[in-house]
């Protein structure tokens, strides 16, 4: 009995050992080795224009892109960027694999407990995009409905506590959409959900505002996007900011100084404007 306890406590040590010298380090993106490199590498999902998408040289343009192309800029480095699934943006930063994430990414407690946030440059809100017939402005109106969401994003977390009984929930109380008949139907990125919408496998999918605009704003795309109110009139509120692995706070420093450049300069507004004009 003693040796085992022995044997488990040696082994845990050895493990928080490892986890010290591997995981935990930021050492692998810190500024200096960026520099050094002579590149650094942004984490993104190219489904969510205008912030990042396939552009017309099937090249991954968008707010963002323009955002850390300054930002590289400011470094005198390279801009690398890997395109991933947006549910994994987080771990591939937290893990240290990529110095940055710049993907829409709404700054949320759970998040903020993974990764450190830079200053938010954009606010956002939750809309539902829906057939042109179709009437959903409320969480309400979307009881016993088909109801599409990007996995692991913000309205993927809003439709699924509003699924969720009293049991599970922070306030006690059924979610809206609680027994409603509702379902929750999860996707890689909000345009494929948008799709279907139109072959009537979905009612409403569930998406940021300018994302969601884009996607009805698309030539024939039959739909329309609407703001998402709760039965109160009060909307589901969101800002966006760029992350690095905790602890790395020179990179932190040098992303929130070019933030803060290009928002004196209007520039964010001005990259907005320039992907939303040019879908
Ligand atoms: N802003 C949302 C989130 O952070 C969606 C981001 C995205 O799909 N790229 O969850």
């Amino acid at each position: 009995m003693k040796i085992t306890k022995t044997i488990l406590a040696m082994s845990l040590a050895a493990v928080m050992a490892m986890g010290v010298l591997s995981g935990c380090s930021s050492d692998q993106q810190s500024l200096e080795k960026i520099k050094e490199s002579g590149e650094i590498v942004m984490y993104t999902n190219a489904e969510f224009a205008p912030f990042e998408y396939i552009g017309d040289n099937n090249e991954i343009v968008g707010v963002d892109v323009d955002i850390a192309k300054e930002l590289a800029k400011d470094l005198g480095v390279e801009l690398k960027i890997e395109n991933v699934k947006f549910d994994t943006i987080i771990g591939a930063i937290q893990t240290g694999k990529g110095a940055f994430g710049a993907a829409g990414i709404t700054v949320t407690p759970e998040r903020e407990e993974q990764v450190d946030f830079s200053v938010k440059y954009v606010k956002s809100k939750q809309y539902i995009v829906q057939k042109t017939d179709s009437n959903f402005n409320t969480i309400d109106d979307l009881k016993g409905k088909q109801i599409g969401v990007q996995l692991g994003t913000t309205g993927d977390l809003t439709i699924d506590d509003a699924l969720m009984a009293a049991a599970d929930r922070e306030d006690g109380t059924d979610g809206i959409l609680y027994n409603s008949g509702a379902v929750l139907n999860q996707y890689n990125s909000a345009p494929l959900a948008a799709a279907d919408i139109g072959t009537g496998k979905l009612d409403a999918v569930v998406v940021d505002e300018l994302p969601a605009q884009a996607i009805a704003n698309r030539e024939n795309s039959g739909l329309k996007a609407v703001e998402m109110k709760y039965s109160d009139g009060s909307t589901v509120e969101e800002e966006y900011a760029f992350c690095v692995q905790k602890g790395n706070t020179e990179l932190l420093e040098a992303i929130n100084n070019t933030l803060e450049r290009l928002m004196a300069e209007g520039k964010i507004d001005e990259y907005v404007l320039n992907h939303t004009t040019q879908e």
